[in-house]
């Protein structure tokens, strides 16, 4: 068998006219939409994921703030900025983008938000809107996996789903979702007794473990639905290419459908981004 490949660019883009046309709605309401995305540090890939979301928000017709620190900078200040933007009318979602280094109080400064305006979903409040299945904003990555898993007619109901990976951003919001889907959800983690066991078991298995390339062919089930969540980067002596969690050459013959990387789940959490700030701009103007 080879996999059907769940292309995450092609939906990611086929959402953006939905976007644009809601974010010029809501201008002509003067409302347009405006996200803020603080980034504290000089981490490459945290730099290319804020470029990509600032640009994401120019071709949708979102405004967008971007906020850049030193990696030394006190949380104090940080805290200060974000207390002013959740008073600023013209920003509806803010994102501060993580890991931050690491003598910040990560929680604290995702607490900080406004719940409101916390398109990231990481707030407590927000977490635990979620874990009771009335979310008021979904996590992106984990609600890109499941649009992906819509777009593509695949139903959890029923389904046996395994997460590797338990992290407040993508593991543990992931399996929220497939529980209140309908899902039979198992989610392993480093101290996970022999891991093959439970992947082998999956009708859907998601990989977000940042692992690079280390689920293979034999511990997928033939024919499941393989979602890859991890971005990994290859060292210079393997190309330094980006890879997933996923050994995609050898899984996508045995699988039924599989996410690239990069290409697959990546570019959804971006889309999901946007939808989650155009919903909060929706809300405001609805108020
Ligand atoms: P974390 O490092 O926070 O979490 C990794 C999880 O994987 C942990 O729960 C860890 O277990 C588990 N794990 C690690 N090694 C193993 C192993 N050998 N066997 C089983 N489980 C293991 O990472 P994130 O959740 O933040 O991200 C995961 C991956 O997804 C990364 O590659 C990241 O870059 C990528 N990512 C991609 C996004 C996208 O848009 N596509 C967005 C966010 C993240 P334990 O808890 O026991 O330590």
């Amino acid at each position: 068998m080879t996999a059907r490949i769940l292309d995450g660019k092609a939906l990611a883009e086929e959402l953006r006219a939905d976007f644009q046309k809601r974010a010029a709605a809501l201008a002509t309401r003067r409302h347009r939409p405006g996200l803020a995305v603080l980034l504290v540090g000089e981490d490459p890939a945290s730099q290319v994921y804020v470029r990509n979301k600032v640009a994401a928000c120019a071709a949708a017709g979102i405004f967008s703030q971007k906020l850049v620190y030193p990696a030394d900078v006190a949380e104090a200040t940080v805290l200060a900025q974000i207390a002013a933007l959740n008073a600023d009318p013209r920003i509806h979602g803010i994102l501060v983008q993580l890991p931050l280094p690491r003598h910040f109080d990560e929680q604290a400064v995702l607490e900080a938000i406004a719940p409101e305006k916390d398109v990231d979903g990481f707030h407590a409040e927000n977490m635990g809107a979620l874990a009771q299945g009335r979310p008021r904003f979904i996590p992106c990555t984990p609600y890109g996996v499941m649009q992906m898993l819509a777009a593509n007619g695949v139903d959890p109901l029923g389904q046996e789903a395994v997460i590797v990976g338990r992290s407040n951003i993508v593991g543990k919001p992931m399996a929220l979702l497939l529980i209140h889907a309908g899902a039979t959800v198992t989610v392993c983690h480093s101290k996970t007794r022999d891991l093959a066991c439970h992947t082998r078991r999956a009708d859907i298995l998601i990989a977000a473990a940042g692992k690079p390339r280390f689920i293979t062919a034999d511990m997928v089930k033939p024919g499941a639905v393989v979602i890859d969540v991890g971005i990994n980067r290859l060292p210079p002596e393997a190309g330094g290419k980006l890879c997933g969690d996923v050994d995609f050459e050898t899984v996508r013959d045995v699988a039924s459908l599989v996410s690239p990387v990069p290409g697959g789940v990546g570019p959804m959490t971006i889309a999901m981004l946007l939808a989650n700030t155009i919903e909060a701009a929706e809300r405001e103007a609805g108020r």
